[in-house]
């Protein structure tokens, strides 16, 4: 059993604290939005994440797992100070580290005893070492015991808890193979491979694999594209593709792209960092760019099927980034309907969680109670975010609700053969289709 405090309660800090309390840490959760913890110590989540409320109770009640506001409170007893804050993109695609700054200094202003300071934000290689500094300065008068350890995360928001408890693989870095030792202890009884390597590696290692996942998914979305043109059908082609051990099937699926609070700042602060050394990211920079098109693609078939988008009604089904998350940073979805919007289209929007969320970027756009509440009058309908609820509509009763049956299915989630032929014009991504 460790004392662990865990800083920062977004979507990685509040699993990762209770997750380590599951396994029998005494944890303490800290955050400096006083409303988010007082909704915890309520037992309200202020994110949606499968299984997580449940958790978080179970654990309260055991006596491992609270939350605080106050830094000397959360860090009085904790050998493992977790940083789990936000690294948005600054103006020029940068991570934006102020709130990391902001972490180590209290680190800093507040620890009087040996501790491990281990990263789990995103964060530019050299960041460890900058951490390290920032405390060391701080603390010159009256020196500091401790440790800088990165170990970034690889959860995915939507099974967050599943990924936590059975990671593919724990990583480590820092120069202080005693520290990064005992932080894998933690990890220990999860039976997964740990790579320890040293800090900058593994700062490199996070942003590299989020930026892999990034280009299978703009590489098959290439091809998709390539595959409308020519009539072939990048469902069939991404299975034939994936059956091959070297290549495998995971993230070969074609749609509207990527989105969600990590590719996309991770890949542009990426080539943020290869430019200010001097490299040239290249495919970075195709990569992002064939993700952009992948939604005025979109509403070029759109427009090209209605004649114009203005006054145009489209439904717009799934508002978060993917589906099982009220998460709508960089969704897809949202940056659909503003392209649509600007062409004058009136925007009808149901999403199972992200509404709430949504409703503030969404001024213009009727937020709807259900997907049949979307189609009433629409001239086309874009399935956006594949949520297990638009699986089996129904789509008798959608045809008859729309003023005009078009759907664009923006994941390939339909039977296009069943929808055409209740009378639908149906296009997919990538699939040899009428449009
Ligand atoms: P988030 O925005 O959901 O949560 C960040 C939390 O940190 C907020 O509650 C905020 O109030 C709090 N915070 C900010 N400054 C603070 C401070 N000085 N002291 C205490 N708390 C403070 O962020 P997130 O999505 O959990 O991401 C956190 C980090 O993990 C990012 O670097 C992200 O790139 C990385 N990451 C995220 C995911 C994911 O799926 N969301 C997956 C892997 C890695």
């Amino acid at each position: 059993m460790s004392n662990i405090c865990v800083i920062g309660t977004g979507y990685v800090g509040l699993v990762t604290g209770t997750c380590f309390a599951d396994l029998g840490n005494k944890v303490v959760c800290l955050d400096i939005d006083e409303n988010r913890i007082e909704k915890l110590k309520q037992g309200i989540m202020p994110i949606y994440e499968p299984g997580l409320e449940q958790l978080v109770a179970q654990n309260v009640r055991a006596g491992r797992l609270s939350f605080t506001t106050s830094y000397p409170e959360a860090l009085k007893d904790a050998e493992f100070a977790f940083i789990a804050v936000g690294t948005p993109s600054g103006v020029d695609g940068e991570a934006d580290l102020q709130y990391v700054r902001a972490v180590a200094e209290a680190i800093a202003d507040h620890v009087d005893h040996p501790i491990i300071v281990v990263n789990k934000s995103t964060v530019p290689v050299g960041t460890g070492d900058w951490v390290a500094d920032i405390i060391r300065k701080r603390r010159a008068g009256r020196p500091l015991q401790f440790s800088v350890v990165s170990n970034p995360e690889f959860l995915r928001e939507g099974s967050a808890i599943h990924d936590f408890m059975n990671p593919d693989r724990v990583v480590l870095g820092s120069l202080d193979r005693e520290a990064a030792s005992k932080v894998a202890q933690l990890y220990l009884t999860l039976r997964c491979p740990i790579l320890i390597t040293d800090l900058r590696t593994a700062e490199m290692i996070k942003y590299a694999s989020n930026a892999f996942l990034a280009t299978r998914i703009s590489f098959i979305n290439e091809i998709a594209t390539i595959c409308e043109e020519l009539g072939a059908d990048v469902r069939q082609v991404a299975i034939g593709m994936g059956l091959d051990k070297r290549i495998g099937p995971a993230f070969l699926d074609a749609g509207l792209g990527w989105g969600g609070s990590c590719f996309p700042k991770d890949v542009k602060a990426l080539a943020h960092m290869a430019v200010l050394h001097g490299s040239n990211p290249q495919l970075l920079q195709a990569v992002m760019e064939i993700n952009r098109n992948m939604r005025r693609r979109v509403v070029m078939r759109l427009r090209k099927a209605l004649g114009t988008l203005n006054e145009k009604v489209i439904g717009v089904l799934g508002l978060s980034f993917k589906p099982n998350t009220d998460d709508i940073r960089e969704a897809p979805a949202l940056e659909l309907i503003h392209l649509m919007e600007n062409e004058g289209a009136l925007i009808r929007a149901y999403d199972p969680q992200a509404m709430e969320n949504a409703r503030p970027l969404l001024p213009k756009a009727i937020l709807c109670a259900s997907p049949y509440e979307v189609a009433e009058g629409a001239d086309a309908l874009v399935l956006a975010t594949e949520w297990n609820e638009f699986k089996q509509l129904d789509f008798e009763r959608i045809y008859h609700l729309m003023r005009n049956p078009l759907i664009m299915d923006g994941r390939n989630l339909w039977d296009p053969e069943h929808l055409r032929s209740l009378g639908f014009t149906y296009f997919g991504i990538g699939r040899a289709t009428n449009g």
